[in-house]
């Protein structure tokens, strides 16, 4: 086993380091403020990322990436994770499962993305099906050579600067012994196509900035063209490209730990109190261990859930535990060190209580911790036949 890095890995994690120190930690008090990142910004973020040769570091170099493996791609995550969530979307990471793009859709989506030409987003929530991602509605019907969806699809990160979505939608059921089953298709689908509609969605108190949007689908008429992977094979495409997400939320949730847990220390070393550093009282200093310790538990967790995909090792219990361990590690986290820094905590000229309420949806996109939990115990459990 070897726990250290090596000198491409510490690179890697030094030059993103000083990218989020030096380009999105200053726009943050006015993304906070304002909820809306200025364009020149994003295009800045943008062109720096790909002139760092960076951006879409998550894919191969046979399309364009830079061809890191997931261990490096979680290092990567993990230094962005400390940075705001809708600044650091410029450092583009299109969504992986891109890579199941064939013919002409290498062309007019696999390739732009992976160059900054064209952003992606991904839906599969509905209003009526989240956990269960089957219970979807939002469906596609043959009609002569195209498929006719129509449905509603919300909270879907990014979609206000998507130039296209990968949509998940129902093409048809199948009656099992457990009832019926949907199946599942990955359609591409343009901004602009006639039927579509991307609105506003709700406003939410984690991650100011980074918007969540409504996807509507009125009788839009797609092309056999815009379906990614097989026709009922989205399940397929899914497991194989998504898979290892819920890593990318626990390697945040790490980042942004160790940036809020350093400035609860420091500010228990400075802060006085009946006439010592609040450090001292061991009421602080002990949780100021807990919170080490507990930071560098996920952390670990979750590059050796990364390393395990890397060796081609069975890997979804792991990465669900470090999903729920590393997001609620987060919450607590934060709220000791909010309690840390007192009544200043709660105003906003610290970034604490952003960080506060930024951990609260870490615990349920991208898989509540309760479908974590399910995830984890049925790998226990089926092999002994429960
Ligand atoms: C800000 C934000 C951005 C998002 N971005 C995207 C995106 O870009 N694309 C996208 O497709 N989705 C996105 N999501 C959706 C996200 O993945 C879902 O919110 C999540 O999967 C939970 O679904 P739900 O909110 O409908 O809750 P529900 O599924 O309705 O769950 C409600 C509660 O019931 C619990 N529950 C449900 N089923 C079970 C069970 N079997 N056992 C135990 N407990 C259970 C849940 O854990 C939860 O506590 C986003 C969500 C948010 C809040």
């Amino acid at each position: 086993m070897n726990f250290g890095m090596t000198e491409e890995q510490t690179m890697i994690v030094d030059t993103v380091r000083a990218f989020v120190e030096n380009e999105i930690y200053p726009h943050e008090a006015e993304v906070e403020r304002t909820g809306i990142v200025p364009e020149e910004v994003a295009a800045t973020i943008k062109q720096k990322t790909i002139d760092l040769g960076f951006y879409a570091c998550n894919f191969p170099e046979s399309v364009g990436g830079a061809g890191l493996n997931h261990l490096e791609f979680a290092l990567v995550e993990r230094e962005l994770g400390r940075g705001s969530m809708a600044l650091n979307h410029f450092f583009g990471r299109p969504q992986g499962i891109l890579m199941a793009c064939e013919g002409e859709q290498i062309e007019r989506y696999l390739l732009p993305a992976v160059q900054g030409k064209r952003m992606d987003a991904l839906a599969m929530t509905e209003p009526g099906a989240g956990s269960d991602v089957r219970g979807m509605k939002c469906n596609a019907v043959r009609d002569g050579g195209d498929w006719v969806i129509n449905g509603t699809k919300h909270f879907i990160s990014g979609a206000d600067h998507a130039d296209f979505i990968i949509v998940f939608i129902a093409t048809g059921e199948d009656q099992t012994p457990r009832g019926p089953k949907k199946r599942i298709t990955a359609f591409l689908v343009d901004r602009g196509t006639p039927g579509f509609t991307i609105r506003d969605g709700y406003k939410s108190v984690s991650h100011r900035g980074y918007n969540n949007m409504i996807l509507e689908f009125n009788d839009c008429r797609l092309p056999d063209a815009q379906v990614l992977g097989e026709v009922d094979g989205g399940f397929a495409v899914m497991n194989e490209w998504l898979y290892a997400t819920r890593i990318t939320v626990a390697t945040m949730a790490v980042g942004r730990a160790r940036r809020c847990f350093d400035m609860g220390l420091n500010y228990a070393a400075e802060r006085e109190q009946f006439g010592q550093a609040i450090g001292k009282f061991q009421g602080v200093s002990f949780q100021l261990a807990d919170m080490i310790t507990e930071i560098d538990a996920a952390d670990y967790l979750t590059l050796a859930s990364a390393w395990r995909l890397d060796q081609g090792l069975p890997a979804n219990r792991e990465i669900a535990s470090a999903k729920v361990y590393a997001s609620e590690m987060l919450a607590r986290v934060t709220d000791a060190t909010l309690q840390i820094f007192g009544g200043m905590g709660l105003m906003d000229d610290f970034p604490i209580e952003r960080f506060w309420r930024d951990a609260r949806v870490e615990r349920i996109w991208d898989g509540t911790s309760e479908i974590q939990r399910h995830i984890i115990s049925r790998e226990l459990l089926r092999p002994l036949g429960a």
